[in-house]
């Protein structure tokens, strides 16, 4: 048997205890496969205001414990962070959840550097947890591994700061989010300026790339999936200055192999149809077809819509998602006489576009304007078809839930939505930033709807296809091992 790793996966959300889009998803499911896998693998979050209330109420059917507290220098101040652990649940993995009430509480909104400052406060506090850690628990990360920019500054404050090299693990969910603010945040960090050489060079530096810096100092990055790693390396417009971070990590380390791809899986045990007690009726692929034809007619009667062949959007209301295509489509698109139901929050002229669509295609057109986990659930299982035209795509989770349930994907053929959707067999892919492709698209899955035969093999080989996260946590293992093996030499 192999040595047993100990990581450590820091996040700024876990699901079920705080969870906005799909990193939730991974950092509340990855460990559980990893720790199957003989991965030593324990989370740390912040301990949000939102978590500490659901914990109150005993919405997770589990306790949390206050184990220790720890001091951290954070600008002027000295700042207690107090250290609570907890399951994650339906597994024996450790979370811990550190708590301060003026900065971890909730997360800041107000202005981009408040919310840059909120994250330096986190890594910081992570990085003295680490040695807490080794002091108090005798348990020593071999990685740490970090994701997206709310944690990118993690391996720098511990080889720079705190002396502390532990290797680290950089995987990047969406490259679009960067962290970018005033360099001001290294002055409550006491980094001092000889030390930030990356930002250092030609005319005075007023702003950072707190992902450009976690790309520099991470032991290794990784995003998730294989396509969008080749679509980020090889493009020069792509998410404005990150080229210029990994063209520089290669020449000042000389490493070309630093990025990898390893695509996302889902929970089997969340995303269950057979075992889902959110949505109306139960059903597995043995009876699928009057499974989803009585979540069908249950969630239609509920939104007062006919039945037609039905499309669901799920996800953050953001530009990427590309739902501006849809919007520019949706006359041609409602003529073909379907449903479209769209559940998501975010941008607000994103939403008024789609309200508008609705006000003038009352039968056909639903929005629904919020988060619910319910919800979401009842359109997996009762929609026929999932509408994703993002414009890019890291991996996404929606598609493969989707599949899961028996709905197939209209979706870009862009990032990960390309290597988990088999065209004309698990769903259909569309070119990007293209209605017309849309269009067709969405006609030539109607035509193979009707041809009842084509529809049934498609929709069982979608629901038969392996999302879970055995075959990507055993990737990530190996990765942790190669890191491991390159920091020892
Ligand atoms: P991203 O990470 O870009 O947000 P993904 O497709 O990777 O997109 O993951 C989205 C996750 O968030 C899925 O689990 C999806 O079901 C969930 N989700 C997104 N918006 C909502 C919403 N409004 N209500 C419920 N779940 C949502």
């Amino acid at each position: 048997m192999d040595k047993k790793i100990k990581v450590l996966m820091v996040g700024y959300e876990a699901d079920p205890f705080y969870k906005h889009g799909g990193l939730g998803d991974v950092i509340g499911s990855l460990p559980k496969a990893l720790s199957g896998l003989n991965v030593d693998c324990r989370v740390v979050i912040p301990y949000y205001q939102a978590i500490k209330e659901k914990f109150i109420s005993n919405v997770f059917n589990l306790k949390e414990e206050r184990i220790g507290e720890f001091l951290i220098h954070f600008g002027e101040k000295d700042e207690q962070i107090g250290i609570y652990k907890s399951v994650l649940p339906g597994s024996n993995v450790i979370i811990y959840f550190l708590s301060n009430r003026k900065n971890l509480s909730y997360i800041n909104t107000r202005g981009r550097n408040k919310k840059i400052d909120q994250f330096a406060f986190f890594d910081l506090a992570v990085s003295h947890f680490i040695l807490w850690l080794r002091s108090k628990s005798k348990w020593t990360p071999a990685i740490v591994h970090c994701n997206d920019w709310h944690t990118s500054l993690i391996p720098f404050i511990l080889q720079k700061q705190i002396n502390t090299p532990i290797p680290t693990l950089l995987t990047i969910h969406n490259f679009e989010y960067q962290g970018r603010g005033s360099i001001k945040v290294l002055d409550l960090l006491h980094i001092k300026d000889k030390d930030v050489v990356e930002f250092k060079k030609g005319t005075p530096v007023t702003e950072i790339n707190i992902l450009g810096e976690g790309i520099m100092d991470a032991t290794r990055v990784s995003t998730v999936s294989p396509n969008y790693a080749k679509e980020i390396i090889n493009n020069s417009n792509c998410h404005g200055q990150i080229y210029s971070y990994m063209r520089r990590r290669e020449r000042e380390k000389g490493k070309s192999n630093f990025l990898s791809g390893i695509l996302n899986g889902i929970d089997y045990n969340i995303w269950d149809s057979k075992n889902d007690g959110l949505i109306y009726h139960r059903y597995d692929i043995s009876d699928w077809q009057l499974g989803k034809k009585i979540n069908k007619e249950d969630l239609l009667k509920s939104l007062n819509l006919k039945d037609r062949p039905t499309f669901c959007f799920i996800g953050r209301m953001a530009k990427q998602k590309g739902i501006d295509l849809l919007v520019r489509a949706i006359n041609r698109i409602v003529n073909l006489d379907v449903n479209l139901i769209f559940l998501g929050d975010g941008d607000s002229n994103i939403k008024k576009s789609l309200f508008k669509a609705q006000e003038k295609y009352k039968d056909n057109i639903r929005t629904e304007f919020f988060y619910s986990e319910e919800l979401a659930h009842k359109l997996y299982a009762s929609s026929d078809f999932i509408l994703i035209p993002s414009h890019f795509e890291p991996c996404g989770l929606i598609q493969m839930i989707a599949m899961r349930y028996g709905t197939l994907p209209v979706a870009s053929k862009t990032g990960g939505l390309k290597d988990s959707i088999k065209n004309n067999s698990t769903g259909f892919l569309f070119e990007k930033n293209s209605t017309r492709s849309l269009v067709k698209t969405i006609r030539k899955a109607l035509r193979v709807y009707k041809w009842n035969e084509k529809y049934q093999k498609m929709t069982e080989r979608a629901m038969k296809t392996d999302f879970s996260w055995r075959k990507s946590a055993k990737k990530y293992k190996k990765l942790y091992f190669e890191i491991l093996k390159e920091e020892s030499i």
